[in-house]
């Protein structure tokens, strides 16, 4: 029987919408060529969701997507519901949906693709052939740990607090999903940490350690987080997968996103223990672009990929797409944002389209 998977989009604001369709489409191509069935479900979110409903993300919303196999989403935000409060604003949905979905690691992918080693910031020597996954938790220590807030001391002076804490099966279950994203990759792990000073990352490491004997094919290092930035911007290409904490994972994640150059076509996932996972792009609605049919569709195509590789477990339609991406961009065709001289400027349905053809070679 064909397998069928049950998807729910989330468009959201500004570009998300354009975005969006290219991956639909993209979608419905692979699943016909790998011989499986997807079933779309919409559901609103961010800026899109209040001026619906008046609510970033409703209960609807979210039970739409705890109900289907992946959840796929673009972006949101935008000018418009910049002076809302707090609770009302769209990034309040997007948290919520993260929440909701338990969704404890975040996967944040920093590849160099050959034909765009010119767009980093750094030397072409240096972050050529760069592939990382950083692995980050997503739901606890320091964003989390209790207590928390901003108190008053004895002597009534304000006193700021925070706690970075994290249980053993917190560790452990990021660990695992990092041992085996690195065994899937190439089959090194990197996990950072701040041993010297930290209890928290003092255990942090004990775990790992521990882990790594139920993964003998992985192989496993440690490194300070202060070091870990050093390495990043030295020597990139040391690393192939990078397992951390919520806090330093934030920073290095972005770090390392950077290293190509490009926000237009970096991916990402977000998985719980169970339940479907949430895939999107690393950037966000683009308000200044939207409606422009400007933006750039690739980073929203490979996180369809993503969600087929870790999400739906179609490795091989992941693949097609990745390759699709590369065939498009040998071909010289560029959006805007990675436009560079000699190559040709393609609107975001044209990029769609092309995309749409090098699929079918
Ligand atoms: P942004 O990522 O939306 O845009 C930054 C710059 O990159 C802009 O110049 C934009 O035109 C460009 N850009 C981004 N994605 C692009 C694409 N696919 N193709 C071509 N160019 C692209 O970040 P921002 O301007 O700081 O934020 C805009 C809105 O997005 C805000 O409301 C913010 O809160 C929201 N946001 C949402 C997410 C998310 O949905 N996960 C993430 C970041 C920001």
């Amino acid at each position: 029987m064909t397998q069928n998977y049950r998807i729910t989009l989330l468009p959201g604001d500004g570009i998300g919408p354009e975005i969006m369709a290219i991956a639909v489409d993209v979608l419905n191509l692979v699943a016909e060529q790998f011989n499986f069935s997807v079933t779309f479900q919409e559901a609103l979110i961010g800026g899109a969701s209040i001026d619906a409903t008046g609510d970033p993300l409703t209960a609807e919303a979210l039970h739409r997507c705890r109900q289907s196999d992946a959840v796929l989403l673009a972006a949101i935000g935008g000018y418009k519901w910049d002076s809302l409060p707090r609770e009302k604003r769209p990034e309040t949905g997007l948290l919520g949906l993260r929440a909701g979905l338990n969704l404890f690691a975040n996967l944040r992918p920093a590849t160099i693709l050959p034909q765009l080693v010119g767009a980093s910031s750094l030397k072409p020597e240096i972050v050529d052939g760069v592939d990382i996954m950083v692995v980050r938790e997503l739901t606890g220590g320091v964003y989390f740990g209790q207590p928390k807030g901003i108190f008053e001391t004895e002597t009534g002076e304000k006193r700021g607090v925070n706690t970075m804490a994290y249980n053993q099966s917190e560790i452990d279950r990021i660990g695992r999903v990092a041992f085996e994203t690195a065994r899937k990759r190439g089959g090194k792990l990197c996990s950072v940490d701040k041993a010297n000073v930290l209890d928290v990352s003092q255990l942090w490491r004990d775990r790992m350690t521990q882990l790594a004997a139920e993964y003998p094919d992985v192989e496993l290092s440690h490194l300070y987080v202060d070091n870990a930035a050093m390495q990043l911007v030295r020597w990139p290409k040391q690393f192939d997968t990078i397992v951390t904490g919520n806090l330093f994972g934030d920073i290095l994640s972005d770090a390392a996103a950077m290293l190509t150059g490009s926000i237009g076509m970096l991916p990402s996932a977000s998985l719980g223990e169970s339940g479907p996972g949430l895939f999107e792009p690393v950037h966000g609605s683009a308000p200044d672009i939207a409606g422009e049919d400007k933006a750039n569709p690739l980073a929203q195509v490979l996180s369809a990929a993503m969600m087929l590789r870790y999400g739906l477990d179609q490795p091989q339609a992941a693949d097609k797409i990745e390759q699709a991406v590369l065939a498009v961009l040998d071909a010289g065709y560029r959006t805007g944002d990675i436009m560079s001289e000699g190559m040709k400027l393609l609107g975001c349905r044209a990029m769609g389209n092309a995309l749409l053809e090098a699929l079918k070679e």
